[in-house]
């Protein structure tokens, strides 16, 4: 068996142990339900509001607009339904982007059925979404705008203060997807003018299962899920106490380490992509070039089949991923690399590294070197 070399950190991370650490406890000797009365329910409930005061310190938001979910999926769906129900008095037209994660697209698809009018924003061939085109798309029924922070697969930051300022200007609500952004790009939901925010524990070394949805106090949304008042009511369901402790966790261990950890990511990436051009021709990164997150290399090889590139790094202990989790096993292009138009010559063969705190340069090494064999090697059958 080859030793495991992890570079798909976009899809999931380990648990940091520390992380782990906090944690265990509210599995067994801190199991109280933080809504009753008596002393160990009181633990569970001061360990709810730490994680949620860590979590709002994190992007500068207050604690009373954080809101506890079962991860980014959950979190996009009550912020865009939530959101879109709560205000349709106001108007039905929604805007957002072709490369938002299926979590975003699939929602807008569902509310376009319940007769609401959705508009996908183009991007150019980085990934960037046009400022104009976004303003030329704001009518006066528009009450919701939602775009992604950082996108899954090519790792490209739009420009996302820019946008805020447009829609606070236009008395629009901004949500922004930030599951991939959150640790790895400084967030200030003030200064950036966000209204809601969606996170998930699992992509910065947290716990699967758990995640945020911030929304600024003042905008109102509806709830989903029906049953008990948790959550001010927002979000029914007893608190998942291990799992919010672990994501507070989680995000504080982030930004407190956030310059060793991005300057670390940005120079694996770097080295990456300087041995990478040395040693195999006729390869593209795709995203942008500066503005993107800092473990991210979606890389495209020409006149490659990418299922076959991953079945073989697979062999070698090698985990990687084609564009992003959810489109593999289904033989399309993702939506993203179609958006971005990437030429057809690259589609099929583009995969994505995504590098974490725990990878080293011996790491890349390895991978350079299996990819550069086994290009080669396929190029040539
Ligand atoms: C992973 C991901 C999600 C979904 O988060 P889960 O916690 O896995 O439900 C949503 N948006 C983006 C951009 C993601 O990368």
């Amino acid at each position: 068996m080859n030793k495991i070399r992890y570079f798909d950190h976009a899809a999931t991370t380990a648990v940091h142990e520390e992380v782990l650490k906090e944690m265990l406890p509210y599995f067994s000797i801190e199991y109280g339900n933080a809504s009753s009365m008596y002393s160990i329910s009181r633990s569970a409930k001061r360990a709810l509001e730490q994680a949620r005061g860590r979590v709002a310190k994190a992007i500068n938001a207050q604690n009373n607009e954080i809101f506890f979910t079962s991860g980014g999926s959950e979190s996009d769906n009550l912020a865009i339904k939530g959101i879109a129900y709560a205000n349709k008095n106001k108007g039905n037209h929604i805007i957002t982007t072709k490369i938002e994660h299926h979590a975003v697209l699939e929602t807008c698809e569902v509310l376009e059925k319940e007769g609401f009018e959705v508009t996908y924003l183009n991007v150019d061939e980085n990934g960037f979404i046009n400022l104009e085109e976004l303003q030329n798309a704001i009518k006066e029924n528009t009450i919701l705008i939602s775009i992604m922070f950082a996108n899954n697969e090519i790792g490209t930051i739009e420009p996302i203060k820019e946008i805020g300022e447009i829609t606070r200007a236009r008395n629009i609500i901004f949500h922004t997807d930030c599951v991939q952004a959150i640790g790895n790009v400084l967030i200030d939901v003030k200064d950036m003018k966000i209204d809601a925010l969606s996170m998930s524990g699992h992509k910065l070394y947290g716990p699967k299962g758990i995640g945020v949805l911030y929304v600024r106090n003042g905008i109102d949304f509806q709830k989903l899920q029906n049953g008990g008042h948790q959550e001010k009511n927002k979000r029914a369901g007893t608190e998942n106490i291990a799992g919010i402790v672990g994501m507070g966790k989680a995000i504080e261990l982030a930004y407190s380490n956030f310059n060793k950890n991005t300057k670390h990511m940005k120079e694996l990436s770097d080295y990456f992509l300087k041995e990478l051009e040395n040693k195999i021709p006729n390869i593209k990164l795709n995203g942008d070039k500066t503005n993107r997150l800092p473990g991210n290399c979606n890389i495209s090889f020409e006149n490659i089949n990418g299922e076959e590139l991953l079945f073989k790094l697979d062999e070698k202990g090698i985990c990687a991923s084609a564009g992003s989790a959810c489109s593999t096993g289904t033989s399309e292009p993702s939506h993203v690399l179609t958006a971005i138009g990437l030429p057809s010559k690259f589609l099929n063969g583009t995969i994505r590294f995504t590098f974490g705190i725990d990878n080293t340069k011996d790491d890349i090494d390895y991978l350079v070197n299996e990819l550069q064999n086994i290009v080669a090697n396929l190029r040539n059958k």
